[in-house]
């Protein structure tokens, strides 16, 4: 895509600190890090969100994903990591190019320090297993 900043990165128009390249997979530090190390792993070819990329793709980024999360983790001598992927505005894309956040993340540190996690409601968890199922 022309006027996406992931595809300018890809074809070298915009600089991006990189860490891994393949045929198919870029991945770099993000520009605005959560923590010391935050990178993306991104496919070459454009993808809005995870619903519109090809398998293939897909796969290529999860090989990569694993590689580069190795190499963050001990690069930056990480306690843990966060592998994270937002689709759509509600759930914080501001990138339309699909890509795949590694975080590495220190004991106690101040991000995602818990999840909200609630619980269903009496025969609510069959019903939503019930809707999903039937999508796929
Ligand atoms: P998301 O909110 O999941 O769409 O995340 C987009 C991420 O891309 C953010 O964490 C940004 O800091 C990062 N980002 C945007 N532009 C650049 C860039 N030119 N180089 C590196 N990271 C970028």
């Amino acid at each position: 895509m022309l006027d996406c900043i992931f595809c300018k990165i890809v074809r070298g128009e915009i600089p991006c600190a990189k860490i891994y390249e393949d045929d198919l997979v870029l991945s770099f530090l993000d520009i605005n890090p959560i923590s010391r190390g935050h990178a993306l792993v991104i496919p070459k070819n454009h993808y809005a969100t995870l619903f519109d990329a090809s398998e293939e793709d897909l796969k290529a980024c999860m090989a990569a994903a694993k590689i580069v999360a190795r190499a963050v983790y001990d690069g930056v001598g990480a306690a843990g990591l966060n592998l994270l992927q937002n689709n759509y505005r509600a759930a914080g894309q501001l990138v339309d190019h699909v890509h795949f956040h590694l975080i590495p993340r220190k004991a106690g540190d101040d991000f995602m320090r818990s999840w909200p996690a609630k619980s269903y409601g009496e025969g609510e968890m069959q019903k939503v297993l019930n809707a999903v199922k039937t999508k796929l």
